[in-house]
C-alpha cells in the first residue's frame, strides 16, 4: 500500500482552478520531485498534502487513512507530514535549540529534556552543533535552511514536503541544503519535494512528476522522464531549462 496517495484531487481559489485532478502514490522511502513552470501549481498540491488548504473535490489518503476527511484530526496528521517551505519561517526571537524544541513539547507533549537531547543530535548529525544557543538571524541562509528541516524532522514525520528549499538560498549555500536532503533520503525519508534544479531531481528522485497548468501530465523515473518526456509540454519546458 502506498504511504501516500493523492486521488483525482481538485482545488479552486474562487473561480480560478487552481489543481485539476492530480492523481499520486507514493510508497514508503520513496523520493518523488515534482517539477514544472512556476504557477503550475507544485506549492498547491503541498499545501493541500499538509492540510493547510482544503480541497475542492477528490482525496488524500496517509498508509491508507483518508486525511482529508471531515473528521480528520489535522494536527495529528501533521504530526506525520512535515513541511519545509523556501522562506525557512524559524522564529526569530528563539534560539535555534528552541525553534527545534516547540513543537514536539508544545504540540506533541514530549518531555523537554528528552526533546532537547533528540534536538541536539540532530544538530549534531547535520553539522549544526555548535549552533544551538544562537538566534536564526546569526546563521547563513543555507544553516537557517538545515535547521528549519531539522526542525521538521523533530517530530518524526513519517514523510517530509519540501517546496523550493533552496529557491531563496545564494547559488553557494545550495549544495549544502542538498546534502541534507541526500542524507535524509540514505536514512529512507519519504519526501515529496518541489524542486527547479532539474540535475538534484535526476540524481535524487525515484519519480519525477510534471506538472503543467494545475495537470499532473506525466511522471516516470528520473532517466526517462528528464531525457526523454512523452508530452510535448514537458519537453518544451526541459528544453527550456536544459541547455
Ligand atoms: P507553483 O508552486 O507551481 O509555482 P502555486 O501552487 O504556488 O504554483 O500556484 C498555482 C496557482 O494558484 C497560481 O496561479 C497562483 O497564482 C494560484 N494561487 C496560489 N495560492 C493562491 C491563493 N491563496 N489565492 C488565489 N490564487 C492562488
Ligand atoms: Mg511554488
Amino acid at each position: 500500500m502506498p504511504l501516500l496517495t493523492v486521488d483525482g484531487l481538485w482545488k479552486r481559489y474562487g473561480d480560478r482552478t487552481v489543481l485539476r485532478g492530480i492523481d499520486l502514490e507514493i510508497a514508503r522511502h520513496e523520493v518523488v520531485c515534482l517539477i514544472g513552470p512556476s504557477g503550475s501549481g507544485k506549492s498547491t498540491l503541498l499545501r493541500c498534502v499538509n492540510l493547510l488548504e482544503t480541497v475542492d473535490d477528490g482525496a488524500i489518503f496517509l498508509d491508507g487513512v483518508e486525511i482529508t476527511a471531515v473528521n480528520a484530526d489535522e494536527d495529528a496528521v501533521r504530526r506525520r507530514i512535515g513541511m519545509v517551505f523556501q522562506s525557512y519561517n524559524l522564529f526569530p526571537h528563539m534560539t535555534v535549540l528552541d525553534n527545534i524544541t516547540l513543537a514536539p513539547v508544545k504540540v506533541h507533549g514530549r518531555p523537554r529534556a528528552e526533546a532537547v537531547d533528540e534536538a541536539r543530535a540532530l544538530l549534531a548529525r547535520f553539522g549544526l552543533a555548535d549552533k544551538a544557543a544562537d538566534y536564526p538571524d546569526r546563521l547563513s541562509g543555507g544553516q537557517q535552511q538545515r535547521v528549519a528541516i531539522i526542525r521538521a524532522l523533530a517530530c518524526r514525520p513519517e514523510v517530509i514536503l519540501l517546496d523550493e528549499v533552496t529557491s531563496a538560498l545564494d547559488p553557494a549555500l545550495v549544495g549544502e541544503v542538498l546534502t541534507t536532503i541526500r542524507d535524509l533520503r540514505s536514512q529512507g525519508m519519504t519526501m515529496l519535494l518541489a524542486t527547479h534544479e532539474l540535475a538534484f531531481a535526476r540524481e535524487i528522485a525515484d519519480t519525477v512528476c510534471f506538472l503543467s497548468n494545475g495537470e499532473l501530465l506525466e511522471q516516470g523515473p528520473p532517466s526517462q522522464l528528464l531525457k526523454s518526456p512523452h508530452h510535448p509540454q514537458t519537453r518544451t519546458f526541459l528544453n527550456h531549462l536544459l541547455p
